[in-house]
């Protein structure tokens, strides 16, 4: 495989990021190094992988690369829900089997991202918030009533909160009703992965600014990892590259890369908390899964997400009148649930590239003899990145659980994507539609 590739392209204005701590330097691939393992991607499911290889095989030496810094990739500039209900499209799945084996290993996630958190003290506003799924107009509504009957098959605890409950807890009339469900956790995202990529056992060694540029077989059943300044031999790779993957030539024509925004407000002071009037910590998705994500921080900051777009080149294909659309869709948002804040400004706006699929199947498994991914989310990686990189790491060592069993169950190929222009005019299209349906949830 010779083809040169392309990287990500975050930009440089994620507030969870900004908010961390000047990060330390960091280690980057210089020379010619060997490695047992080697993982590409230092995103949840690359973390997971490498740390659960090092728990195998202690004496191993394994590399963990990212072309960025750690935390500086989707899995830090998410909204920082880690679910355990499957998602949208997977809790519409028919077999009640397949949905206990999902909400099986998104609960093992949170349970091991839980004792990560507290045996390494990662300070990351971790809590055990639950989550509201809210709805403003008649679509959310009928929406939220679909929502009550599968939790209902699935046999999961929920409670309906009305308007005047819930404008005490969000500080915001906004919304008719939601949903509450007990077993979601929220999380600072930068926090929680850098944290993560800090406390990593012994044996991985973390590389970061190092992005791999080619991969190329050795002749002996084994990979070469080209970097810019430096090369990693090694006799097994562990992809969890998420929608990059694709660039190393797998998956091709299977992934969708799309793009999400977010702003958020500076701090609120302590008078703009009287004017707000709602409380700390809570996080609340749109019933109709167009609509907008909100969040209070326990560090008393507002969260706006809304708004997809389809993203061929990654970070490269935003521009600025794009960004400032986006904005402005947010200040939208912002102000039909916040009125009463018109003068906190947001103090940041960014985006974030994750992989979806057009039949909603998630990737995990051997790509090739000494090749494995975990690719393809469908947006949902926190929980989902953690147990599959975990996985990811038990298939390649061959060790057998229930866990592997059940994810080896879940997953699938995803299905080929039509070519262009009929693919990016179809996903445009698509996306257009459902915002438009969704503008009373917006
Ligand atoms: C705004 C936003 C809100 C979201 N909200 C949520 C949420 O609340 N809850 C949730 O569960 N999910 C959410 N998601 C989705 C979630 O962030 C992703 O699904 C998840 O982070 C994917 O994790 P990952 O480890 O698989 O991949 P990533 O985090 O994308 O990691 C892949 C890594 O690979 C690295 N890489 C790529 N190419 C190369 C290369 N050539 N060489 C070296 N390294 C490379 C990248 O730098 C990156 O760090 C959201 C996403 C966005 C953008």
């Amino acid at each position: 495989m010779t083809k040169t590739i392309n990287f990500p392209h975050d930009d440089a204005t994620c507030g969870w990021y900004a908010a961390l701590p000047e990060p330390q330097p960091c280690q980057r691939l210089q020379g010619e190094q060997q490695a047992d393992y080697a993982v590409i991607g230092a995103g949840f499911a690359g973390l997971a992988a490498a740390r659960r290889l090092a728990e195998h095989h202690p004496q191993a030496r394994i590399i963990l690369v990212d072309a960025q810094r750690v935390g500086y990739g989707a899995s830090g500039r998410n909204s920082g829900f880690v679910i355990d209900l499957p998602h949208k499209f997977a809790l519409e799945h028919p077999d009640p089997e397949h949905k206990q084996r999902l909400l099986r290993l998104n609960r093992s996630a949170i349970a091991q991202l839980q004792e990560l958190i507290e045996l390494n003290g990662i300070n990351c506003q971790w809590s055990h918030a639950g989550k509201y799924q809210g709805a403003v107009g008649e679509r959310g509504l009928a929406y939220l009533d679909h929502f009550e009957h599968l939790l209902q098959q699935l046999g999961e605890p929920f409670r309906w909160v009305e308007r005047e409950e819930l404008s005490g807890i969000l500080g915001s009339h906004h919304y008719s009703r939601a949903i509450y469900t007990p077993g979601c956790y929220l999380m600072q995202p930068a926090a929680l992965v850098t944290g993560l990529g800090r406390s990593l056992p012994g044996n991985v060694e973390l590389l970061e600014e190092s992005p791999i540029q080619r991969l190329e077989r050795d002749g002996r059943g084994g990979w070469i990892l080209h970097g810019t300044d430096g090369s990693i031999r090694t006799p097994q790779l562990l992809l969890g590259t998420s929608i990059f993957t694709q660039e190393f030539g797998y998956l091709r024509n299977r992934l969708l890369p799309v793009m999400t925004f977010a702003s958020w407000t500076r701090p609120l002071t302590d008078s703009e908390m009287r004017i707000y009037g709602g409380q700390l910590d809570w996080g609340l998705t749109p019933a109709d899964h167009a609509g907008t994500t909100v969040r209070m921080t326990q560090d008393r900051r507002l969260i706006i997400r809304n708004t997809y777009k389809h993203v061929p080149k990654y970070g490269k294909s935003t521009s600025d009148s794009m960004r400032k659309a986006v904005q402005a869709s947010h200040r939208r948002a912002f102000l039909k649930r916040f009125p009463q804040l018109v003068n906190v400004p947001f103090s940041h706006t960014w985006g974030g590239v994750y992989a979806i699929s057009r039949n909603f199947t998630n990737f995990f498994g051997q790509l090739e003899p000494g090749v494995y991914a975990s690719a393809c989310d469908n947006g949902v990686g926190a929980a989902w990145g953690t147990i599959s990189g975990t996985m990811l790491a038990d298939l390649a060592v061959g060790a057998q659980s229930q866990q592997l069993s059940d994810i080896q169950a879940v997953t699938g190929m995803p299905s080929l994507n039509p070519p262009e222009p009929f693919l990016g005019f179809g996903v445009r299209s698509r996306i257009r539609m459902a915002a438009w349906n969704s503008r009373s949830e917006l």
